[in-house]
């Protein structure tokens, strides 16, 4: 019998890992599926695009796993049991069960509302395709001076504020921001930004948390009350509760505890990557939620699994967290740089070559799902379990 690995989710970790193992694992002893809710690789990095109305074109996952022996299944995870070590999916097709015997959960995150008042019932979010469309039908319809607030003063805040701006300068663009804008950055990088919100014309509430939003306005700590046709909530990302539910152990915040390999501390069948995964990086904190550190994870999360299954030593691949790039529309960015305590570093980079840069590693970051073995050896690597090869047991 082959061995089943199962992957749940194709988005930047998920899609990667599942092409890298077909590609490196023989399938004349392993068997990869792939469950996803939607039939594309969604560039999450670029929702906040789609959502204000520019055109993306989407690849479809068949074309993207063809030819790899990947299989697709098309559904939703509903749960895992980890004990029967089943995956219950439900799809156009039903509802149906998975079995496996190594598992990649991948499931990336969505928005987190922390509990505000009006969230759910009002705000908007780029956080998945779905809620970005739905924001993309909204701000089509709203005219001239249309009153746009973003909460949150995070990357994905920042860089949703910018791109309205900048692609609907019709609109009247706010961000609500609980400290400082750009605190975080480097004092050369915060003024650029600061120049870059001015230069778009956009309002900025520092200070300002929000405790309740209404359909047309968001209402601060202090009872300030910020007109707001649309609000879109940026505040962060939460992950789904699949994984805390079905017994694996999970962080405060919900992902899976993995160890240096990625693999879950409570259940060694199962693995985790992406921003599900609660891994800890070289520099002794968790991995932020990031494209970067999916990639990370699900390098270190596949090494392990075809080491393991092929009775070789696992490798360690590098979990450092360099810095952020961050777009402000579509011909601004600012690249930080961090030093090993997540600081940011003096130098920054800002402009075009920033601009540029963060285009390039958009642009790549979609192309490494279609090649995820580049630059590696191309033979498939046979398990060490295989009856033909004597059965012997991978290694622990
Ligand atoms: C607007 C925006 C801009 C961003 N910009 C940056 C940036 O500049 N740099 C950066 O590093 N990060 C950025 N991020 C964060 C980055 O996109 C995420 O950290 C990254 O997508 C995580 O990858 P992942 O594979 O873990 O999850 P995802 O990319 O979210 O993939 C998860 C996959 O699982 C599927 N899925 C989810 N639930 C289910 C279910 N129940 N059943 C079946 N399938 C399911 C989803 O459809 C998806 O395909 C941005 C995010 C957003 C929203």
């Amino acid at each position: 019998m082959k061995h089943r690995i199962v992957v749940l989710g194709a988005g930047y970790a998920g899609a990667f890992a599942a092409g890298n193992l077909a590609r490196r694992l023989s399938p004349a002893d392993t068997e990869i599926t792939v469950v996803n809710a939607e039939p594309d690789f969604v560039e999450r990095m670029r929702l906040h695009q789609l959502a204000i109305g520019q055109d993306l074109a989407f690849r479809k996952l068949a074309d993207v796993f063809a030819g790899t022996g990947v299989r697709l299944r098309l559904a939703r995870v509903a749960g895992i049991d980890p004990e029967r070590r089943t995956v219950a999916v439900t799809g156009e097709d039903g509802d149906g069960e998975l079995a496996y015997d190594t598992l990649l959960y991948a499931l990336g995150s969505s928005v987190a509302h922390h509990g505000v008042p009006g969230v759910a019932e009002y705000a908007f979010d780029v956080t998945g395709r779905s809620s970005a469309l739905r924001l993309r039908e909204r701000l089509a319809g709203l005219g001239k001076g249309g009153t746009v607030l973003v909460v949150g003063e995070g990357l994905t805040g920042i860089e949703t504020a910018t791109e309205f701006a900048e692609f609907r300068p019709d609109l009247s663009v706010a961000l609500a921001a609980r400290g400082e804008l750009g605190a975080w950055l480097s004092p050369k990088a915060r003024r650029h930004l600061r120049q870059a919100f001015d230069r778009l014309g956009i309002t900025v509430h520092e200070h300002t948390g929000i405790e309740a939003v209404e359909p047309t306005r968001a209402m601060a700590a202090d009872g300030t009350s910020i007109p707001a046709e649309v609000t879109v909530w940026s505040a962060g990302f939460a992950v789904h509760p699949i994984a805390a539910a079905s017994g694996l152990e999970v962080a405060g915040t919900g992902q899976i505890v993995v160890d240096r390999t990625m693999r879950s501390v409570s259940h060694p069948d199962v693995y985790a990557a992406g921003d599900c995964a609660y891994a800890i990086g070289e520099n002794g904190r968790p991995l932020p939620m990031s494209c970067a550190s999916a990639g990370y994870t699900n390098m270190q999360a596949t090494a392990a699994i075809i080491a393991r299954l092929t009775g070789s030593e696992v490798p360690t691949t590098g979990l450092k967290y360099h810095g952020n790039h961050i777009s402000l529309g579509r011909r601004d960015a600012i690249f930080q740089m961090v030093d090993g305590d997540v600081r940011s570093k003096s130098w920054y980079l800002g402009g075009r070559t920033a601009t540029w840069l963060k285009a390039g590693i958009l642009k790549g970051a979609g192309w490494s799902i279609v090649h995820p073995t580049f630059g590696m050896p191309k033979r498939k690597r046979r398990l060490a379990t295989a009856p033909d090869r004597g059965g012997v047991r991978a290694a622990a």
